[in-house]
């Protein structure tokens, strides 16, 4: 019989041969493409075999969940172990994050990064929280990121915060059952991305697109980082708050 376990290992495998194909493909070495498997909702016991088949970069979306997994004895001193933030933060809850995450990868208006700013400024030495601006393309009302026009006025002023690496961009786009629908959202997302670097004058290397259905697709438009649950892990259960 094949425990749910195994199964994890298998899942895994066969996701990073599908990543490293998908950059291959699209002219890229595999390790351009970081894998950001995502484990909120799942127990720290998912997260301890996940480390033992090498992942090291896990992506969590609920602060209080995360808090507790962090400082779970079988996770917290493991020193080559990194966190990514990519749910919906609020402000009050920066605090929590701040310098113990490698990357808040939702940071999706001025005054969150300005709180974020504000923090690491406090904390000093020159410390600075990596992060990545969430971009809202398609403006829907009911998602949150930066508008790229808004982007585009907001961005100079986001990069003279000292307290912040800002890497990147990430977005969410809808869900769509046929991957391919989604290539056009992810080719938007880096031609946005190269037309900041060009009129900034500024390196914003990561793209953080792509989940467990469409990040193949998302990997030939140029993704760097890639998020996956449930390819790897499984459906996940509902949420009890
Ligand atoms: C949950 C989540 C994912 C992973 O989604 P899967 O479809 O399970 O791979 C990726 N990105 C974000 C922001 C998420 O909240």
């Amino acid at each position: 019989m094949v425990t749910p376990l195994r199964q994890m290992e298998g899942r895994l495998a066969v996701i990073n041969g599908r990543i490293r194909d998908a950059a291959l493909r699209s002219g890229r070495d595999a390790s351009a493409v970081q894998l950001v498997a995502v484990t909120k909702t799942h127990p720290a016991a998912t997260l301890v075999e996940a480390y033992e088949y090498g992942v090291r970069l896990f992506g969590e979306s609920y602060v209080q969940e995360w808090m507790a997994k962090a400082e779970h004895p079988q996770l917290v001193g493991k020193s080559d172990l990194q966190w990514s933030f990519i749910g919906s933060l609020q402000r009050n809850k920066v605090r929590f994050l701040l310098g113990r995450v490698a990357c808040i990868e939702t940071v999706h208006n001025r005054r969150l990064a300005g709180e974020i700013n504000k923090r690491a400024m406090e904390r000093g030495g020159g410390f600075r929280q990596g992060v990545l601006l969430q971009i809202n393309g398609s403006g829907e009302a009911s998602k949150s990121g930066f508008r790229p026009d808004e982007l585009r006025a907001q961005l100079p002023a986001l990069l003279s915060l000292r307290g912040l690496r800002i890497d990147g961009l990430m977005h969410i786009p809808a869900f769509r059952p046929d991957p391919e629908a989604s290539r056009a959202d992810h080719r938007a997302l880096r031609l946005l991305r190269d037309e900041l670097q060009d009129a900034e004058g500024t390196a914003l290397p990561e793209l953080s697109m792509g989940m467990s259905g469409d990040f193949e697709v998302a990997i030939e438009e140029g993704a760097t980082r890639v998020r996956v649950g449930t390819g790897i892990f499984g459906e996940r259960a509902p949420r009890t708050p």
